[in-house]
C-alpha cells in the first residue's frame, strides 16, 4: 500500500529539483501524477518515466491552469491534491529592482499559487490536500531577494486564509519554508554544462557549513518527503500551516 494510494496530485514546477523528487516520490506511492511545467522537453520525459500525465502550465497564465486542470480530469476524473512548487527568484537590492523584474516575480510565486488554488480547490469534490511551497525568507528577510522573499511572505498569508475557507470542504492547506535546498536555484551551475557542479556543491557545502546548524545544504529528496507528509493521510489533523525544513537555519545564529 502507498500512502497516496488512488490520489490524483498535481505539481507545478515538476520538471527539475524539488518538484521533479515530488513527483517521483508521489508516483512511487501510489499517485496519479500530474506533471506540470513550462520546460516541456523535461517535464514530458519524466512524466514518461514515472507512468505521470505531463501538462505544459506557466502558473502565472489563469488558462494554462483551467487547461491543466481539464487534461488531470479526463484521464483520471478527478484531483484532488495540488503542490504549488513553481518558483523564481532574483537577486537585487530593493531600490535597485526594477517593477517589471517584482512584477515577474509577484506573478511566478505569488499569483501562481493563488491561481492554483482558485482553480483546483473547485475540482476537489471529496476533500483534498494542497501544499504551498513558501521558502526559509517567508519567516525572516533575507538582503537581495527583497522581491522573492515579499512572495514568500504572501504565500503563508494566502495559505492560511485557504485553509480556513476550504476547511468546511475537508480540504487542508499548508505551506513549506525550505531553506537552502541543492537544487538550480540555489545551484545554477547544475544547469551549466560546462561548470563542475560537484566542486560548486562543495563550496556550497562550506558556505551553509557556517550558516547552518546541521552543517550542509538540504536535498530536493528531504523536501519531497515533508510534501508527501503534508500530501498523505499523515498529516490529517494540520491545516494552515507552515512548515520550516532548514538543517535549523532559523533557529538562531551561534556567536562562537
Ligand atoms: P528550480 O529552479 O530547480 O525549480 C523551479 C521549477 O519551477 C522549474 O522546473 C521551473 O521550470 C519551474 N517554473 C518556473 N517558472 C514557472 C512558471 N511560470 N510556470 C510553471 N513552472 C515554472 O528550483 P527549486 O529549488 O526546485 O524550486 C522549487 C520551489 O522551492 C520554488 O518555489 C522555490 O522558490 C522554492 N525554494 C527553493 C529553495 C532553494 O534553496 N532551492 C529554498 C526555498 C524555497
Amino acid at each position: 500500500m502507498g500512502k497516496l494510494d488512488g490520489r490524483v496530485v498535481i505539481v507545478t514546477g515538476a520538471a527539475r529539483g524539488q518538484g521533479e523528487q515530488e513527483a517521483r516520490l508521489f508516483a512511487a506511492e501510489g499517485a496519479k501524477v500530474v506533471v506540470a511545467d513550462v520546460l516541456d522537453d523535461q517535464g514530458a520525459a519524466l512524466a514518461e518515466e514515472i507512468g505521470a500525465l505531463y501538462v505544459h502550465l506557466d502558473v502565472g497564465r489563469e488558462v494554462d491552469w483551467q487547461a491543466a486542470v481539464a487534461a488531470a480530469r479526463r484521464a483520471h476524473g478527478h484531483v484532488d491534491g495540488l503542490v504549488n512548487n513553481a518558483g523564481i527568484l532574483r537577486f537585487n537590492s530593493l531600490v535597485d529592482t526594477p517593477l517589471d523584474e517584482f512584477m515577474q516575480v509577484v506573478r511566478v510565486n505569488q499569483v501562481g499559487c493563488f491561481l492554483g488554488i482558485k482553480t483546483v480547490a473547485p475540482e476537489m469534490v471529496d476533500g483534498g490536500t494542497i501544499v504551498n511551497t513558501a521558502s526559509y525568507t517567508a519567516v525572516t528577510g533575507m538582503a537581495a531577494v527583497g522581491t522573492y522573499s515579499a512572495t514568500k511572505h504572501a504565500i503563508l498569508g494566502l495559505t492560511r486564509v485557504a485553509a480556513l475557507e476550504l476547511a468546511p470542504r475537508g480540504i487542508r492547506v499548508n505551506a513549506m519554508c525550505p531553506g537552502a535546498i541543492d537544487t538550480a536555484m540555489s545551484n545554477p551551475s547544475l544547469l551549466d554544462p560546462g561548470a563542475d557542479a560537484e566542486e560548486t556543491s562543495r563550496a556550497l557545502d562550506g558556505l551553509y557549513r557556517k550558516l547552518v546548524p546541521l552543517g550542509r545544504i538540504g536535498k530536493p529528496e528531504e523536501v519531497a518527503r515533508l510534501a508527501l507528509f503534508l500530501t498523505s493521510e499523515d498529516s490529517s489533523y494540520i491545516t494552515g500551516q507552515p512548515f520550516v525544513i532548514d538543517g535549523g537555519w532559523l533557529a538562531g545564529v551561534s556567536v562562537i
